[in-house]
C-alpha cells in the first residue's frame, strides 16, 4: 500500500489520537510527554547461511514504557516492518495492558521478513538468531521483556524463542516465562491460540449489552442474523468469525484476504473457507461466494459489523467516507488511521478501538505468564476438591427428594454440568470474559458519563493513560 503523504505516519496517528485524549486531562507538566515518548529502539541487523549464501535481516525491538516490568509485546514478521511501525505498536502496547489491567509496560518486536518465502527449517534458523540477539540484551527476559505472537508468527516461533532462552540460561528457573503463545506441551495454556480472537467476541458481547452504546452506533438487537465483514483470515480474524458465526449467530458475509475476497450474502461457513484457502492458498474459488480480487473495496460493502484483523492503515483518508458499517471493530492494531478516525466520527460510525478490542491476546497471555511462574497448571489444585463439594449438594438434593413426598426431579444434564470443575480453559475464558466485561465498562462509564467525551476509542485512552499516569505518580515521577 503506498502511504497517502496527507496521512500521519502509523506512529504519528497514536500520538495524534494519545493527545486528543490528554487534551481533556489534567496531567502534572512534562508527564504527558513522558507517557507518549517511546523509551528506546533496538535495531539489529544479523546474518544466517541459508541457501548456500549468508543472508542479512533487519529486525527491531522497541520498548515504549517501562512503568511496569516486564514489558510486554508481540514479535511480527512482515516485509512492512519497520521503525516507525514497531514504536507504534509498542505505545499501542502500553495502553492496552493498562486498560485490562495487565501489569506490563508496552512494548512491540518484529523482523523484516516475509515469512512465506521460508521453509520450516529455514525459519526456524532465523528465528533462533534474531532471538539470540534479543536475548543477550535482555530484550527477551521472564522479569524484563516478555514477547508474544503477531502477525506471521505463531506458538511455533514462540516454542523455538522459548528453547533459545533456556539454552542460553540454563539455570533460570523461570526461563519458560520469557515469551507466551507458547505451544501447550511447551509450557503454553489452554486457550491462548483463540484468545484474541475469543476477546473480539467477548468484547462485542459487551458492546450489545450497552443499550446507550447500540443506540450511537443505530443497532438494535442482539448479535443473531448481524451482517459481519472481516479482512484477515489468519489467527485473530478466522477465531473472531468462527466464534460469532458458529456461537453467535452472526452471518459473516465478507471475508478479504490478501490476494482476494469472497463474498456470499447467505453468509461464508468459515471453517470450510479456511480449509479451502489453506489448501489453495487463495479464496479463489471457494463454492457458492462471488470472488473480487480487489479486496480492499470490500470494506465499503453494506454490512452491520465490519472487522478489519489484518494490517494497520486500511481504513484511510481514501476509503473512510465511503464505509458504510455502522460499527467497526479493531481486531488488528491501528486498522483506521487519525484522518479516516476523524471522517468516520463525523458520519456517527462507532469504533471500538484497538487497544480494547484486540487486547485478549494479551490478557491470556498474562495468564500464561503467571502459570509459568507458578509452575503449575490453572485449576490443578482446586478441580476435584470443587466436584466432591458439588457431588454433597446433588447427593443431599436427591435425598430430600426421595425422602419427601414432594415430587421433583434435577433438570437433564444439570447434574453433568455442575458436578464438572473447572480446568484450565473454563478458567481462561472466565476470566478473559470478566476482562473484557469490566475493561468495556470503565470505558463505557467516559464515553457516556462525560459530555466532552463523544467515542469509546477517546476514552480508552483517558482510562489508560489515567492509569500509567498514576503507576508513575506512584515511583515519584
Ligand atoms: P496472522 O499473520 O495470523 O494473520 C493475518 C492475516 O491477514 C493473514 O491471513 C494474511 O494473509 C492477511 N492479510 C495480510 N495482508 C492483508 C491485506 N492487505 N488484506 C487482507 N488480508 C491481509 O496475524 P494475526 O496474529 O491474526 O494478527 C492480525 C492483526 O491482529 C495484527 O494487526 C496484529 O497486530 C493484531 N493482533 C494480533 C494478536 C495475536 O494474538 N495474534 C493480538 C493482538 C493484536
Amino acid at each position: 500500500m503506498t502511504p497517502n503523504p496527507q496521512e500521519p505516519s502509523f506512529r504519528d496517528s497514536v500520538d495524534i489520537m494519545f493527545n486528543r485524549a490528554v487534551a481533556l486531562m489534567d496531567l502534572p507538566p512534562g508527564l504527558e510527554e513522558k507517557i507518549r515518548v517511546c523509551n528506546a529502539t533496538y535495531t539489529v541487523r544479523f546474518g544466517v547461511r541459508l541457501r548456500g549464501k549468508i543472508q542479512t535481516f533487519t529486525g527491531y525491538r522497541s520498548v515504549h514504557s517501562e512503568h511496569m516490568e516486564p514489558v510486554k509485546g508481540g514479535i511480527r514478521y512482515s516485509m512492512a516492518v519497520n521503525q516507525d511501525e514497531v514504536e507504534a505498536l509498542a505505545a499501542l502496547m502500553t495502553y492496552k495492558c493498562a486498560l485490562v489491567d495487565a501489569p506490563f509496560g508496552g512494548s512491540k518486536g518484529g523482523l523484516c521478513i516475509d515469512p512465506r518465502e521460508y521453509d520450516e527449517y529455514e525459519l526456524e534458523l532465523i528465528t533462533r538468531r534474531f532471538a539470540y540477539e534479543l536475548i543477550k540484551r535482555d530484550l527477551i527476559n521472564p522479569a524484563q521483556n516478555v514477547p508474544a505472537p503477531d502477525m506471521g508468527t505463531g506458538e511455533r516461533e514462540m516454542a523455538w524463542i522459548a528453547d533459545q532462552y533456556k539454552r542460553m540460561n540454563t539455570t533460570d528457573i523461570n526461563g519458560v516465562a520469557c515469551v507466551t503463545g507458547k505451544p501447550i506441551n511447551a509450557g503454553g495454556i489452554q486457550g491462548r491460540t483463540e484468545a484474541t480472537g475469543r476477546g473480539v467476541q467477548y468484547a462485542l458481547h459487551a458492546f450489545f449489552r450497552d443499550k446507550e452504546g447500540l443506540k450511537k452506533a443505530g443497532l438494535t438487537g442482539g448479535l443473531e442474523g448481524k451482517r459481519v465483514i472481516v479482512q484477515g483470515l489468519g489467527n485473530v480474524g478466522y477465531h473472531a468469525a468462527k466464534f460469532l458465526s458458529e456461537e453467535d449467530g452472526c452471518k459473516v458475509i465478507g471475508v478479504i484476504e490478501y490476494n482476494g475476497a469472497v463474498y456470499d450474502e447467505k453468509g461464508i461457513n468459515i471453517e470450510a473457507l479456511k480449509t479451502y484457502i489453506n489448501h489453495s492458498g487463495s479464496p479463489d474459488g471457494f463454492p457458492g461466494a462471488t470472488f473480487t480480487t480487489n479486496g480492499a473495496e470490500m470494506l465499503e460493502e453494506d454490512c452491520d459489523i465490519l472487522i478489519p484483523a489484518a494490517l494497520e492503515g486500511v481504513i484511510n483518508l481514501g476509503n473512510a467516507a465511503r464505509i458504510k458499517a455502522p460499527l467497526i471493530i479493531e481486531a488488528a492494531n491501528g486498522p483506521v488511521t487519525a484522518g479516516a478516525d476523524d471522517i468516520l466520527r463525523e458520519k456517527g460510525c462507532v469504533i471500538v478501538p484497538d487497544m480494547y478490542a484486540n487486547a485478549g491476546g494479551v490478557t491470556v497471555s498474562y495468564f500464561e505468564w503467571v502459570k509459568n511462574l507458578s509452575h503449575i497448571r490453572f485449576g490443578r489444585m482446586q478441580r476435584r476438591q470443587e466436584e466432591t463439594r458439588h457431588q454433597l449438594i446433588v447427593d443431599e438434593l436427591e435425598r430430600i427428594s426421595r425422602d419427601t413426598s414432594i415430587s421433583w426431579t434435577l433438570s437433564p444434564n444439570f447434574k453433568e454440568k455442575y458436578l464438572r470443575g473447572a480446568g484450565e480453559l473454563e478458567l481462561v475464558r472466565s476470566g478473559l470474559d470478566d476482562t473484557m466485561s469490566d475493561a468495556y465498562r470503565t470505558m463505557a462509564e467516559v464515553w457516556h458519563g462525560r459530555d466532552d467525551v463523544t467515542d469509546l476509542r477517546t476514552a480508552a485512552y483517558l482510562v489508560s493513560i489515567g492509569k500509567v499516569a498514576q503507576s508513575y505518580r506512584a515511583k515519584g515521577l
